[in-house]
């Protein structure tokens, strides 16, 4: 995947690290297409479109773009907290999914699900319950807290609110390293209003190696901002 925190000027779709029939049966080659090659590309394409008259704003990275975004022109503020949100969270997303991947996380990420949610099952029920509850288009997430060592916790994200949004107690970042896209048109074609047999399906497609070392990557660093 693109390295989520050095995304720049000219934005562009990472590489796919897989075809768009291998997610099949959960996730059809259609939706798959559509999904990077129209709306993530849109997302891209407008982000690009609105920047490109800001040259002061080219060698930003994304993440600084969307934690400073109140310091931005004012024309370019919600485009950039959507646009650049859609692009950065599903660049995310395309990277935590993988065709016949291990079933469950295991070593150090098997052991902190295990601590803050009891058992990986109830882990998943209760991720699954948050995809069920969100209204509208969101994103449902799992956190890494990197001032608690890695403590885990679920979040919704509205409409494209971005992954650097959810912060820490002490106002901090914390480190996602989960994301299920809950918007329509991740599912829509092929489980239409059945967003829980979506959301099965997503099961059978985590990469659980991409996200422990995601996690472990969190723990790695301190986070101040
Ligand atoms: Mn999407």
């Amino acid at each position: 995947m693109q390295n989520l925190v050095n995304l720049r000027y000219p934005f562009s779709l990472p590489e796919l690290n897989f075809s768009y029939e291998s997610l099949e049966p959960y996730m059809d080659a259609k939706t798959v297409d559509i999904h990077y090659n129209k709306h993530h590309l849109g997302y891209v394409k407008k982000l690009n479109d609105s920047i490109k008259e800001f040259p002061e704003l080219h060698n930003k990275t994304l993440e600084e773009l969307l934690l400073n975004v109140e310091k931005l022109p004012e024309e370019l503020q919600e485009i950039v907290l959507h646009q650049g949100g859609g692009h950065v969270n599903h660049n995310l997303f395309w990277s935590v999914l993988k065709p016949a991947p291990m079933s469950e996380p295991t070593g150090e990420l098997a052991m902190a699900i295990k601590n803050d949610f009891k058992s990986f099952e109830n882990f998943r029920t209760e991720f699954t319950q948050a995809v069920e509850a969100v209204f509208a288009s969101g994103w449902v997430a799992l956190f890494a807290d990197p001032n608690l060592k890695g403590k885990l916790s679920i979040k919704t994200l509205k409409n494209h609110e971005s992954i650097y949004s959810v912060r820490g107690p002490g106002n901090y970042t914390m480190k996602v390293i989960l994301i299920c896209d809950v918007w329509e048109h991740s599912y829509y074609l092929n489980y239409q209003n059945r967003r829980n047999d979506y959301v099965a399906a997503f099961w059978n497609l985590v990469n659980w190696q991409q996200v422990e070392s995601l996690f472990n990557n969190s723990r790695n660093t301190f986070s101040n901002f």
